[in-house]
C-alpha cells in the first residue's frame, strides 16, 4: 500500500510526530506552525497503517467549523467518508454520549440544550421568584458564578460559603436555577461537559465501556481546555489509550472562561507524553512572523518557542492612523477594493476586532460597496428573536414542560396574558412542583385564574395541542411550517415594527422552513434513536452558542479576534487597535490579563499569511460619547522597521487627499479641553490645515460642535 502521500509535505519533526510509535505524545509549537496539520494527518496514518478502526479514535478540537474542517481533510487523505469518526467539539462529544445515557445520568431523553441568553433569562427569573436584588447580584455576575463553578467540576453542595453572607445567596440561586434546569430537562453548556463527567466516574461500567473503545484520543488547541475538559480526558485515556495533543501556550485566550494553561503542565506530569517541537512556520511572511514573535515576547512566563520560516521576506505591515472609527472603515474597505483589483479573492481577506460591536461600521462600508461579507459572532440565525419564538414553539410541541420555553412565547404573539398572570401560574408550579404547561393546564382545568387570564391561557395551551397533533409525526419541515402559518408570529411583528424589520423576520422564518427542509440528521443522532425534531432543535442550539456562520461563500470574513484561532486569511487587519479597547479596559489593571490580551494580538496578527494592516482611530463614538483614545501599546511593540505608517489626512472621507495634516496645532491637540469666551467649555475633536489655515472643530458643551479658525478663535487650554 502506498502511504507516501501522507507523509508528503512534511517536514522531519512534522513527520516524526504524525508517525511516532508509543506512548503519549505533545506538540508543543507556534502559530503555523502545522500543529493541526499534523493531527489530521495522524488520524490518517493511524487508520492507513496501524489499522485503526476509525470507530476507535476520538479527535476533539475548538470550534464546530475546525470539526467539520478537519473531518473533511481526514476523508479527502483517505478518500473515505468520515461519517462515522468521532471528530468534535468538547460540547458536542459530551452531547453526543448523553444523548446516548440520558437515563443514567437522571435527565430525561427529551433534554434540551440551554443556550447562553436562555441560560441568563433563567436566572434573572430564579432571582426575582427569590426576590434578590439586581443591583446587589447582576444576573450576568452571577451567570458567571454559577458556569464558573460548574467549570470546576462543582455542584452547589460542594461550595464553601459562610451563612448568610454575599456567596451564600449566589450558591441559593445556583441550587434554585439547577432545580429548575433538572425539572424543565435543560442542559446549560457546562453542564454538558460536568454530566458526561459524572457519567464516567460514577458509572465504572461505562468507563470501562468508553475506555476500551476509544484506543486513540487526540486533541488540537489543548491550551485552552479547562478543568471538566481535562477531568473528561483523564477518564477516557485511562491506563492505556494513547493521547496526542497540540497545543501553543502562547495561543491561550480563553483564561477569562475558565480555561487553565496549567493543564499543558498537568499533562506533562500526569502522562509524561514525549515532547516533539515544531518550529518552521509556512503560513506567514517573514515580516510577519517577526512582528509576532516580538509582540509575544513582551510576556514572561511563557514555555519558550522560536519559529522561523523559509518564506519571504514580504510586504512591511501597514499601520493606519484614521481620524476616527468611520474613516478607519472606510480605509479598511477601501484596501479590500484594492485587493479585489488586484486579483485577489473577497474571501481572503478578513477584519478582526476585539469586540463585537464593532462589526457595524465595517458591515455598513462592505454594504454601500456592495462587498459580500459574513459576520461570525454576531447575531447569529438561530439567536434571532423571532428564530428563537419558532423554536420556542416547536420545543413545546417536543416537551410541553419545557419551561424556557413557555416562558418565552405563553404571550408572544400578544394574547392578553399579562404579567401577573405568568407570576400566578409559576406560584402554582413551584407549590406543586409541577412545570409551567402543567400548572397552566390545572389552573384553566380548575377556574383558578381570572376568566379573561383563564380564557387567554386556555387559548395558548390549546395552540400547542393543534400544533403538536397537526403535526406530520416524521416531517420535521412539515412541523416547521405549521408553526410559522399557525402561530402568527409573522402578523404579530408586521404589527410592531417597521415594514422592512418585520420584512426581515418574515423572511427569517421562511428561511428556518428551509433550514429544516434542508436538515439532515446526523449519522451519530440516529444511531442514538435520537427524533429527528430533538436532533434539529439540539443542533439549534449547540450552533447559535457557538456564533459560526452556517456556509462557505466567497466573502469578506468579519469575526473577533477570539473565533479567528485556528484559521489563516492572506489579507488581514487588526481594527481598533487602541488603549482601553485593545487591550481592552478591564485587563489593563491585571497583569494576568493583559498578558493574554497580548496573546490575543499574537493569535490575530499569526492568522495573516501574505498581508497584515493594524489600525487604530484616534476618536469613536461609545454610547453617543466621542471617546478619544491612544494607540495600543501592541502597536509599539512591533518594531519600527518593519512598520509602514499611513496618516489620517484628518477628515473623513479624504483619507486619500493630499491636505496637509495639523500635528498639533499649538497645544490644541485631539481631546485637549478648552474654553471660549463665547461658547464656553468644550473638547477639541479635530484639526486641519497648517499655520494661518488652521482650522479646528470644538464640541462645545452648551453650544454643540463648531469650526473655527484656530489663528482668530482666542481659544484658551483649560487645565
Ligand atoms: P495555529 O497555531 O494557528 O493553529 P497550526 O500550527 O495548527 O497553526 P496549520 O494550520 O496546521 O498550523 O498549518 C499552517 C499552514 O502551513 C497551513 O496552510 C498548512 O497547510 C501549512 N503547512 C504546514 N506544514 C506544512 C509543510 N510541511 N509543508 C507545507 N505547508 C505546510
Ligand atoms: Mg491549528
Amino acid at each position: 500500500m502506498d502511504v507516501s502521500h501522507l507523509l508528503d509535505e512534511l517536514n522531519d519533526a512534522q513527520r516524526q510526530a504524525v508517525t511516532a510509535e508509543d506512548g503519549h505524545l505533545l506538540v508543543l509549537a507556534g502559530a503555523g506552525s502545522g500543529k493541526t496539520r499534523v493531527l489530521v494527518h495522524r488520524i490518517a496514518w493511524l487508520i492507513q497503517v496501524h489499522h485503526v478502526s476509525p470507530m476507535s479514535l476520538l479527535a476533539v478540537t475548538f470550534t464546530n467549523k475546525a470539526a467539520g474542517e478537519m473531518r473533511g481533510r481526514v476523508g479527502r487523505l483517505l478518500d473515505i467518508r468520515p461519517d462515522g469518526l468521532w471528530i468534535g467539539t468538547f460540547h458536542g462529544i459530551c452531547h453526543r454520549l448523553l444523548r446516548m445515557h440520558a437515563a443514567e445520568v437522571g435527565l430525561s431523553d427529551t433534554f434540551q440544550i440551554l443556550d447562553s441568553e436562555d441560560q441568563f433569562r433563567l436566572v434573572r427569573r430564579v432571582m426575582r421568584e427569590l426576590e434578590i436584588d439586581e443591583s446587589e447580584h447582576p444576573p450576568r455576575q452571577v451567570q458567571g458564578f454559577i458556569n464558573h463553578h460548574k467549570d470546576e467540576g462543582r455542584r452547589p453542595g460542594q461550595i464553601e460559603h459562610f451563612d448568610r453572607s454575599f456567596q451564600s445567596r449566589q450558591v441559593e440561586i445556583y441550587q434554585r436555577y439547577q432545580d429548575y434546569c433538572e425539572r424543565s430537562g435543560l442542559v446549560d453548556f457546562a453542564e454538558l461537559l460536568l454530566r458526561t463527567v459524572e457519567l464516567l466516574r460514577d458509572h465504572p461500567e461505562r468507563r470501562a465501556h468508553y475506555q476500551a473503545r476509544f484506543g486513540h484520543i487526540l486533541i488540537d488547541e489543548f491550551q485552552d481546555t479547562n478543568t471538566l475538559q481535562y477531568a473528561l480526558v483523564r477518564l477516557l485515556a485511562g491506563d492505556g489509550n494513547r493521547l496526542f495533543v497540540v497545543g501553543d501556550d502562547d495561543q491561550s485566550i480563553y483564561g477569562w472562561r475558565g480555561a487553565r494553561v496549567e493543564n499543558v503542565a498537568h499533562y506533562n506530569r500526569d502522562f509524561q507524553p514525549e515532547m516533539i517541537r515544531l518550529e518552521q512556520n509556512y503560513r506567514s511572511t517573514r515580516t510577519i512572523l517577526e512582528a509576532a514573535n516580538q509582540v509575544i515576547n513582551h510576556n514572561d512566563d511563557r514555555m519558550g518557542k522560536s519559529l522561523w520560516t523559509e518564506g519571504e521576506q514580504g510586504e512591511p505591515i501597514r499601520l493606519f492612523s484614521a481620524y476616527n472609527a468611520e474613516e478607519e472603515a472606510e480605509f479598511v474597505i477601501a484596501r479590500i477594493q484594492d485587493w479585489i483589483v488586484q486579483g485577489g479573492r473577497p474571501s481572503d481577506g478578513a477584519v478582526l476586532y476585539r469586540s463585537n460591536a464593532q462589526s457595524r461600521l465595517f458591515e455598513q462600508a462592505l454594504l454601500r460597496e456592495d462587498i459580500p461579507y459574513r459576520v461570525y459572532g454576531g447575531l447569529r440565525f438561530f439567536e434571532r428573536a423571532e428564530i428563537k419564538d419558532a423554536m420556542a414553539y416547536l420545543r413545546l410541541m417536543h416537551n410541553p414542560h419545557d419551561d424556557t420555553a413557555f416562558e418565552r412565547v405563553v404571550n408572544v404573539p400578544a394574547r392578553g396574558i399579562g404579567e401577573q398572570t405568568v407570576n400566578r401560574i409559576r406560584e402554582h408550579a413551584r407549590a406543586h412542583g409541577q412545570s409551567l404547561g402543567q400548572a397552566a393546564t390545572e389552573m384553566v382545568a380548575q377556574g383558578g385564574l381570572a376568566a379573561r387570564a383563564g380564557s387567554a391561557v386556555g387559548g395558548f395551551l390549546q395552540l400547542i395541542d393543534q400544533l403538536t397533533t397537526a403535526r406530520p409525526e416524521t416531517d420535521l419541515a412539515g412541523a416547521v411550517r405549521i408553526v410559522v402559518k399557525q402561530t402568527g408570529l409573522v402578523a404579530w411583528y408586521q404589527k410592531r415594527e417597521p415594514a422592512d424589520r418585520a420584512e426581515a423576520r418574515e423572511e427569517n422564518l421562511a428561511e428556518l422552513v428551509r433550514a429544516a427542509e434542508g436538515f439532515d440528521q446526523p449519522f451519530e443522532d440516529e444511531q442514538a434513536g435520537l427524533s429527528v425534531m430533538a436532533s434539529f432543535l439540539s443542533q439549534a442550539a449547540l450552533e447559535a452558542g457557538e456564533h459560526q456562520a452556517e456556509r462557505w461563500e466567497d466573502c469578506v470574513q468579519l469575526m473577533t479576534l477570539h473565533s479567528a484561532k485556528g484559521l489563516e486569511f492572506p489579507l488581514v487587519f487588526l481594527a481598533g487597535m487602541e488603549e482601553g479597547l485593545f487591550p481592552h479596559q478591564k485587563s489593563i489593571e491585571e497583569p494576568g490579563r493583559l498578558a493574554e490580551e497580548r496573546r490575543l494580538c499574537y493569535v490575530g496578527m499569526t492568522r495573516a499569511m501574505q498581508r497584515l494592516y493594524v489600525t487604530h482611530a484616534e476618536s469613536r463614538q461609545t454610547y453617543g460619547q466621542t471617546n478619544f483614545s491612544r494607540p495600543s501599546r501592541f502597536l509599539n511593540e512591533i518594531p519600527a522597521e518593519l512598520i509602514e505608517s499611513i496618516r489620517s489626512s484628518f477628515r473623513v472621507g479624504s483619507a486619500h487627499s493630499d491636505r496637509p495634516v495639523a500635528e498639533d496645532a499649538g497645544g490644541f491637540g485631539l481631546g485637549a479641553a478648552v474654553r471660549h469666551s463665547r461658547f464656553g467649555f468644550g473638547t477639541v475633536v479635530s484639526l486641519e490645515g497648517q499655520g494661518p489655515n488652521a482650522r479646528i472643530q470644538v464640541n462645545f458643551e452648551q453650544a454643540g460642535s463648531k469650526w473655527l479658525v484656530l489663528a482668530y478663535a482666542n481659544l484658551e487650554l483649560v487645565a
